[in-house]
């Protein structure tokens, strides 16, 4: 008889044969390879640390910031920076997927050489290294476009995110194609964000939001949702507040769903329970993403695979809810026909 686990298996197999994934919420340095992190860090004398880094068990979302500390100290050089974007996409892209829309944070270290423009550099280095020019055009194995990340913790002044929103303008012609906002959600307020990203979207970038992902922010979520980003991250808190929740529901904003991280994070006590099956009830629009593949020991084929143990999805709701992705991402428009047409096959776009 097969176990739950075999059943898991088989249909995470299922959905990397079909070769239709797509994910638009990754965090670079969250997906960074075991043995490449591993190496990193051993050359520079953290090799332990690392190691220890590997979660064996659920840690709260402010605990798991701890962990990008030391990631980020062993993967910012620009070498490392190229290699691990570059990887990261292969990895999707074993894992069945076709089109990836990475984010990351631009960082300066100085010591190493690295400036927030140098970094960006390598990123989309690393993107062409493993999909072509400007990340390529839809008809690759892969494709992906790149997301500039505010970090909420330490992009803590209107110059710090000017100078984001001013990087990303000036490398749309690579693969830059929209804006994030993260990082530590209890650091800095709506209102320091607001204009800089009004004026990115005004200069036609996509931005995706980090929205209700800690208790008691129904004010700001409220404020978000109202300005109405492209798309929303997570959104755990912002099912569980009646008002929040008739707002999103009545901005139709699509929601970047990660099933493992909230449920590794605590901050749904189990998948059974996470806010996947009430958003799916309601039609809100969703995607299914993996966050951190590193981080939560995840892909994205796995997150399916959970969906579908315990949300009842079969293939074809995968491919589906694939699809609709594609149409949330902020790929320019040819290439999104493009890669619609692959994941439908021979159903019309
Ligand atoms: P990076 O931007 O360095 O490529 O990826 C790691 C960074 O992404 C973290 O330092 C953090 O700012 C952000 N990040 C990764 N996962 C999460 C998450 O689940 N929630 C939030 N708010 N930020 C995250």
């Amino acid at each position: 008889m097969l176990s739950s686990g075999d059943a898991c298996a088989r249909f995470a197999s299922a959905v990397r044969d079909m070769a239709v994934g797509v994910d638009v919420h990754c965090h670079i340095n969250g997906c960074v390879r075991d043995d490449t992190l591993l190496e990193l860090a051993s050359a520079r004398g953290l090799g332990e640390e690392a190691r220890a880094l590997v979660l064996d068990a659920p840690r709260d979302l402010m605990s798991c910031f701890e962990i990008f500390k030391l990631i980020h100290e062993v993967c910012t050089t620009r070498e490392a920076v190229r290699r691990i974007a570059r990887e990261v996409v292969m990895d999707f892209a074993a894992d069945g997927a076709l089109y990836v829309e990475l984010r990351t944070t631009p960082k300066n270290a100085p010591e190493r050489g690295v400036t927030k423009d140098s970094y960006v550099e390598a990123v989309l280095d690393g993107v062409e290294d493993a999909c072509g020019v400007g990340g390529g055009d839809g008809t690759g194995k892969i494709t992906a476009r790149v997301i500039l990340s505010i970090d909420r913790g330490r992009d803590d002044t209107a110059a710090k995110i000017n100078e984001t929103i001013e990087l990303a303008l000036r490398n749309r012609h690579r693969g830059v194609v929209g804006i994030d906002l993260s990082g530590d959600p209890k650091a800095g307020s709506w209102d320091m964000y607001e204009p800089a990203l009004q004026r990115a979207r005004d200069a036609g970038l996509g931005i995706a939001v980090h929205c209700g992902e800690v208790a008691n922010t129904e004010d700001e979520q409220r404020q978000i949702i109202s300005w109405a980003p492209d798309r929303l991250g997570h959104c755990v808190f912002t099912v569980r507040d009646a008002a929040c929740y008739d707002a999103l529901r009545a901005s139709h904003i699509p929601v970047e769903l990660c099933l493992t991280s909230n449920v590794f994070t605590k901050s749904n006590e189990s998948y059974a329970s996470h806010h996947f099956k009430i958003l799916r009830r309601d039609a809100v629009p969703l995607c299914i993403c993996t966050d951190d593949t590193w981080v939560f020991r995840t892909t994205l084929s796995r997150e399916c695979a959970i969906a579908h143990t315990h949300f009842g999805l079969s293939l074809e709701d995968i491919r589906s809810i694939m699809a609709d992705a594609v149409r949330f991402s902020f790929v320019e428009t040819p290439v999104k026909t493009k890669l619609l047409a692959r994941i439908q096959g021979d159903t019309a776009s």
